[in-house]
């Protein structure tokens, strides 16, 4: 099942909050959290989770780095 962003509406004393929450594409979005009672709205997060960064030069560069040395020795 997807997993749903909400967000809090923030009021006079309270401040936005996420949570999240697993629906059924069928389900209704939810209008309060269940369990606080709080007024929510869905946040559209486009469905993926996409992590900021890149994970693909993390796996392009060998794991452990053969040179030692400062930069610019030219050994590599
Ligand atoms: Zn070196």
């Amino acid at each position: 099942m997807p997993t749903y962003v909400y967000e809090t509406i923030p009021g006079a004393k309270k401040k936005a909050r996420r949570f999240e929450v697993y629906q059924s594409i069928k389900d209704d979005p939810l209008s309060t959290d269940p369990e606080t009672g709080d007024p929510v709205k869905r946040v559209i997060s486009g469905g993926m989770e996409i992590p900021r960064g890149s994970s693909s030069s993390a796996t392009d560069r060998p794991a452990a780095p053969s040179c030692v040395h400062s930069g610019g020795c030219g050994c590599r």
